[in-house]
């Protein structure tokens, strides 16, 4: 059984495959992270990892929902962070992908979750999309703020991975490593330390090759394992044993 790091299981578009989801826990999935993004979705995550045992939380405001973050979605994370079920926080960070990004809000509310996860002492789930440089700039002048971190859905290229990698941060791959238009990735991933390494899917975003243009669900994350075994030549169960090694070892709070 395999583990997927990263799933927006109570985003709205998988609650008609909710019943599937479930039955893959305990056959295929060992568990399941369900990142937040927004107030909304922070409570529907704890109260999901209240509710399944193979499922945990991770608390956050997400960059695109900069303006979320106040005291009362602040005192949210405060208030359950202690829960055993809450493992990090996440995910938040930087994205400028889209028009209309608000930079300084974003930096703000970034170095102030920062802080936050250090003060909470949890490990963080980055969302970085189109600015590597301001992330790895941002990151290096706060290291003392830093409790460790991965950089989730990585998408950049060989000279990112190494900075990241440098800082001491995990990488986590999706589904697009599985896509034809990302070749790259495939360097990269023959580049990074074996347990540096997680995989997750980012659903319902991102379904891998084999399921393309159908909502993605957390098994799927299993074409990704069989495409990273593939790229580093290693057999599936050394990369299952090694990835789930590496998450233990980076969310501490879980129980595997
Ligand atoms: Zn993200
Ligand atoms: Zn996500």
């Amino acid at each position: 059984m395999i583990i997927d790091t990263h799933a927006h299981i109570n985003d709205e578009k998988l609650i008609d495959y909710f019943d599937d989801i479930k039955k893959s826990l305990n056959t295929k999935l060992k568990l399941i992270i369900c990142p937040s993004y927004s107030l909304d979705t922070m409570k529907s995550s704890f109260l999901l990892s209240q509710e399944i045992s193979e499922v945990y939380s991770a608390l956050a405001i997400h960059p695109n929902n900069a303006d979320e973050w106040n005291e009362e979605t602040c005192n949210f994370i405060l208030e359950n962070y202690r829960n055993k079920k809450v493992v990090a926080l996440g995910e938040y960070g930087l994205d400028y992908h889209y028009e209309g990004f608000n930079k300084l809000l974003q930096e703000k509310v970034f170095l102030e979750q920062l802080e936050l996860a250090k003060k909470c002492k949890l490990p963080s789930v980055f969302h970085v999309r189109d600015a590597f440089d301001d992330f790895i700039s941002l990151l290096s002048q706060n290291l003392s703020q830093f409790s460790g971190g991965v950089v989730h859905c990585f998408d950049g290229d060989i000279s990112v991975a190494k900075r990241l990698l440098n800082m001491g941060l995990m990488l986590s791959f999706t589904g697009l490593v599985t896509f034809n238009k990302k070749e790259y990735l495939h360097d990269v991933i023959k580049y990074v330390p074996i347990d540096r390494i997680m995989l997750e899917t980012d659903a319902p975003y991102l379904a891998p090759k084999k399921y393309r243009g159908k909502i993605c669900l957390p098994q799927y994350v299993e074409e990704v394992y069989n495409e990273v075994a593939e790229i580093k030549n290693i057999k599936r169960e050394v990369l299952d044993e090694t990835i789930e090694n590496n998450i233990k070892k980076f969310f501490t709070k879980l129980v595997i």
